[in-house]
């Protein structure tokens, strides 16, 4: 057995003090690339931009040829670290203390890229196989996430590059390290609802048309819906009112407009046509035969998918409960990842670290899981091409 080429913690530290808060990289790719080609993987970086977003760098490294190819899919970009005098430490100095590594990226999701780094690293040290490994890397998942992996995979397979299967590094683990694999996940449909009435004087309610009165009456029927009670693999779709508001500086006046967002977290039940369709109706039915007029704007962000158990979720529960001792749960809760881009491509799941410091002040993980999940993606790969 040769000795392992790379340091996963060191690789860790080493991508955490580049300040990559999306959409610029600090030079965090760079590094990244570096370590790849140094391990022979062949890098190519592909920049995309559009009208209204800011242009994002991306990298996608491979070794080996053809199929069955394994892709593992992950961001190096980071949220931005908050109010930065309630950290510990500076949030990109990576510092090791009691067995922690604390830093922004330490659990999403910087040392999963350096996990799955070196476990690929290892591997093509030291086994011959057919077919390819590779890493499909943005710096655009925590932001609009429009030039990143959705565009990679488009521009992979107009070049005819065909992955079959990918798992994606995010943290999934709520509270220890291979409690939970994700297989799939809930779609996110947000609305946002305007309503016009006739503004006036409140003292003189028969001049007005209060936006307000029906805005409040539309609301409580949407979020009364009860649009499934979930399957066996998805909790029930669920619905929020996330905002209200009606600009009104003053006491005595009914104002002219009131509005409205609400997000819907739903599962394969339901489709995004079908919850349009069904929104739309409440507004209209609740408004019709009044002088109320609406505007309605749908905004789609994910659909909802599930991975079918099958032979490439087996190897991963198999390699994960072995590395950790637990028995892992197949999951679909949580927000959305880049896994919605992958499954229009391949076959994909997601596994990292805990995730319940992510976002956080003080974000950390533990360092002797950085090594457990390294060993995990060693054995998911080992298995894969076996
Ligand atoms: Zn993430």
């Amino acid at each position: 057995m040769s000795e392992s080429l790379i340091d996963p913690i060191e690789l860790t530290q080493s991508l955490i003090t580049h300040p990559s808060v999306t959409p610029n990289d600090g030079g965090v790719l760079k590094t990244l690339q570096d370590q790849l080609e140094r391990i022979g993987f062949q890098c190519t970086r592909m920049l995309f931009e559009e009208p209204d977003t800011k242009p994002v760098d991306n990298l996608f490294a491979t070794y080996g040829s053809g199929s069955p190819h394994l892709c593992f899919g992950g961001h190096t970009d980071v949220v931005p670290v908050g109010n930065l005098s309630s950290w510990t430490n500076d949030p990109f100095d990576a510092v090791i203390k009691d067995g922690n590594l604390y830093g922004r990226g330490a659990a999403d999701m910087k040392s999963a890229i350096a996990a799955f780094t070196t476990a690929a690293s290892n591997f093509v040290n030291e086994v011959d196989f057919k077919g390819t490994i590779s890493l499909l890397i943005t710096n655009d998942e925590e932001g609009p996430a429009i030039n990143g992996t959705k565009k990679v995979l488009e521009e992979l397979a107009k070049k005819n590059v065909k992955i079959d299967s990918c798992i994606v590094g995010e943290p999934t683990c709520p509270s220890q390290l291979g409690d939970m694999i994700k297989i799939g996940r809930r779609g996110s449909l947000t609305t946002n609802i305007s309503i016009t009435g006739i503004q006036g004087h409140v003292a003189y309610p028969q001049w007005t048309l209060n936006p307000i009165d029906a805005l409040t009456k539309v609301l409580k029927k949407i979020v009364d819906l009860e649009l499934d009670s979930g399957t066996d693999d998805f909790p029930p779709s669920n619905i929020e009112i996330v905002k209200i508001n009606a600009d009104n500086t003053a006491d005595n006046v009914v104002p002219q407009s009131a509005t409205a967002q609400i997000n819907i977290r739903y599962n394969v039940l339901q489709s995004e046509e079908g919850l349009i369709k069904l929104i739309n109706n409440i507004i209209k039915e609740e408004l019709s035969d009044t002088d109320y007029k609406s505007k309605i704007e749908f905004k789609n962000s994910a659909q909802p998918f599930l991975t079918k158990k099958s032979d490439f979720t087996s190897k991963i529960k198999e390699a994960v409960d072995s590395v950790t001792g637990l028995n892992s749960e197949f999951s679909t809760t949580g927000g959305t990842s880049d896994a919605r881009f992958f499954k229009d491509y391949c076959e994909v799941a997601e596994f990292g670290l805990v995730g319940s410091s992510a976002h956080q002040v003080d974000e950390h993980v533990r360092v002797e899981d950085i090594e457990k999940l390294t060993k995990v993606y060693e054995e998911i790969i080992k298995k894969y091409f076996s």
